[in-house]
Order: structure tokens, then sequence, then C-alpha cells
């Protein structure tokens, strides 16, 4: 089967895609769209076990409870999670949640006066509000911790992993990093940021964009993290869904303090059901499918005078001699030189195309600087793509 065809079948069970064929979604990056597996999951639920998990003596609640548990499993055998009897997962409404979580139950009480923890000053800003949270709720107590940021290479689109060596002293004992860069579609090669802050340090991974685009396989020692955080939203599960997964290694386990109250349980049956799915149309294929349409806007868009791609300009030499970790994972952000976001996603939105325009929620950066982003997944298709790069090129 080509990979085409079997594309059409995968993006044949996306019923709001398929009821929208004058219409192009090129914004997954901020939410995915979701198959019909997993809306029926939820219908399937909703509409023979509805109840709270681990409250009641009777089915529907003890099938809750299963169904929750049984989620925590799914999530760690997704991840290729090589130690599933050590590590925990939560749930969450989605990374943001996620990465406060870590900060506030498990960053605060584990420093100490005097530690430094490393931080992305230039990737979404869910990915550095909480730690800078952590260090204001420390200093209140007394306890200074100093944040330094991940040295950031715009050529690369990748963190500067020998500056970041150079930054690695005894007393940093945590990073914060991101598995692919919201704006720019960079992978973050995380191997290199280990072989940089050595064995010991935990470090915490930012996988909103990779998490259903690529596969996010904690078997690989090239991964070795400590917690991953990702939104099921983003991979095809339903809003307010998402999960911390952390390795409980280095470190104390993940003990999120407080009482929970009652889990989002159709989130975690859409996140189940999510897992299935993208497990069943293979992360490779979607990580190669995305690739090469972003590889076909990229090598158009680049000649097209008044647009500038933003971030990474080595990603966009000839690809055949780039490591796939260096190639863009579906996400395009570019400006007009004339044309503010604002007039081009609305242009592009007059021809069906649905993109996002500017405030793309980076750190540092302000809230308009003329961008307009593009993001796929596997539903996207070729034409699509040249239907963008027509209209595109009619403001060329
Ligand atoms: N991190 C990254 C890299 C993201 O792209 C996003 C969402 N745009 C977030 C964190 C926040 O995710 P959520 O809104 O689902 O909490």
């Amino acid at each position: 089967m080509s990979a085409a065809f079997r594309q059409r079948e995968l993006r044949e069970q996306f019923p709001i895609v398929t009821a929208h064929p004058e219409s192009a979604y090129l914004d997954s990056a901020a939410t995915s769209q979701k198959p019909r597996a997993v809306l029926e999951a939820v219908q399937t639920y909703l509409t023979t076990s509805n109840a709270n998990a681990g409250r009641g003596a009777y089915p529907w609640a003890n099938r809750t409870t299963e169904l929750v548990e049984g989620t925590r499993d799914r999530v760690k055998e997704f991840l290729g999670d090589p130690g599933p009897d050590h590590s925990t997962v939560h749930f969450t409404s989605g990374t943001t949640e996620g990465l406060r979580t870590v900060a506030r139950d498990w960053l605060v009480p584990y420093l100490n006066d005097g530690d430094e923890i490393l931080v992305p000053f230039a990737d979404h800003r869910a990915n550095l509000d909480p730690w800078v949270e952590a260090q204001r709720l420390l200093a209140a107590r007394g306890i200074r911790v100093h944040l330094r940021g991940l040295p950031y290479q715009a050529v690369s689109g990748d963190y500067d992993h020998r500056a970041l060596g150079d930054l690695v002293g005894p007393r940093t004992r945590f990073v914060a990093a991101t598995h692919v860069h919201h704006v720019y579609g960079g992978d973050m090669n995380v191997h290199r940021i280990r072989a940089a802050v050595g064995p010991d340090v935990p470090i915490c991974l930012d996988a909103a964009q990779s998490v259903g685009h690529l596969s996010v396989d904690l078997a690989d020692p090239g991964l070795d993290v400590d917690f991953v955080v990702f939104s099921g939203h983003k991979a095809m599960a339903l809003p307010g869904s998402g999960a911390v997964w952390a390795r409980n290694a280095r470190g104390p386990a993940l003990r999120p303090a407080g009482w929970q109250g009652t889990p989002n349980t159709v989130g975690i049956v859409s996140l189940r059901a999510a897992l299935d799915w993208l497990d069943m149309a293979g992360p490779d294929r979607i990580a190669d499918w995305t690739a090469g349409l972003t590889t076909r806007l990229t090598d158009r868009l680049r000649h097209l005078a008044p647009y500038e791609i933003l971030g990474c300009p080595t990603s966009l030499a000839a690809d055949s001699v780039l490591p796939a970790t260096q190639r863009r994972h579906g996400i395009v952000t570019f400006r007009h030189q004339d044309i503010p976001s604002d007039d081009l996603g609305f242009i592009l939105y007059s021809h069906g195309l649905m993109v996002r325009a500017d405030s793309l929620c980076q750190a540092g950066a302000g809230e308009k600087d003329g961008s307009v982003r593009v993001s796929l997944h596997v539903y996207n298709t070729v034409e699509e793509i040249d239907r963008l790069l027509t209209v595109l090129a009619s403001l060329a």
C-alpha cells in the first residue's frame, strides 16, 4: 500500500475533515482534529458506563476506575516506558498544567539554596512561567535558586549544546527543555542535552508538539529524560486531556500535592482511544507524511520573494543532506513583508485555509511579530499544501 493511499484512508477517519472538503485545517499545533474512533469511544463510555472513578461499588464505577487506571498503563506503553513499574502517570488538562505540576509539586521541594536550573527562554511560555513561579515560591521561603537560559541557536533551530555544556556546573539540578519547537518545528535533539548535562541531572521534556506527531520512545537511550509532559488534545484526544509521565529515578517520585478531585474521565477515555489510534496509524509514518508536506511547502515558499520563513534556516537546505532530526516537524512559521499577519490569516481563510495568525505564546516574543503559522497532521494532503502555495504565490 503506498504512503499516499494509506494517508487517504486515515484522513477519511476524521469526520470534521471529510465534512468540509472546501476547507483545509492547517492549525494542528494548536489542537488536532479527532478521529472517529475517539469520538465513538467517548460516546460509548458516556452511554454505557459513565460514573465517577474509585467511588462506587457498582459496575459503572468499577469500569470507570479500570479505564482511568488502564489508561495510565496505556500511556506508559505508548511512550515505550522501559520501567513501567517504577514510573508514574499523572493526568492533567494539558501541557501547561502538567509543567506547572512538575514545577510546584516536584521541583520546589527538590531544590536547595544556591541550586541552578536551566530553562528555555525562547520556547512556549508554558515551559517558562512554571519555573519562574517555582523560583518565586522558593524565594519567599528564603531559598535562592538561579534560572539560566538554555542557549538557543537560531541558525540550527536547536539549543546550542556546546554553550549549554559550559553552563552546566555542580549546582545544576534540573533542565526543562522542549522536544519540538512550536514556532519553528525543529527537533531539539534531546540526546545532546543529556550529553551536555551529564547522567545525573533530571530533564523535563515539553512534548506538546511531538507526542502524536512522531515516535516518542523512552526505550530509546537517546531519550533519557525524567518527565514527558504532553497535551492529549494535540494528539487526537479531547480538549482538557493530557498527562505527565515521570520516571521517578533521579530524585523523588512525582506526587501531585493536595486532593486531586474527580478526574476528567471522558478526557482520559478519549486519550486512551487516541493512543490506540496513533499506534494503529504509526507515529513514524505520520512523521514521514508531515515531513514530506513540510518540505514541499518550504521548498516553494523560500523562493517566493516577499516571504520570510522564521527560524532554523539550515532546515531549508536541500533536505537530502539533513538528518531527520534537523528537519521541521510539520510546523512552518513565516511572514509576508507587506501584509500584516491578521490580514494574511483572513485572506487565507477566505480561501478556506485555516492557519494561526500571530500570538504564538513564545516566551520573550511580543504579541505581534507579523507571522503566520502553518502546522500539519496526518489528515493534511499534498493538494492542501498546493492550494496554500497558490494563494501565497498570488500575493507575492
Ligand atoms: N508547550 C508547547 C510546545 C506548546 O506548543 C503548547 C501549546 N501550543 C503548550 C506547551 C501548551 O499546551 P496546552 O495549551 O495544551 O496546555
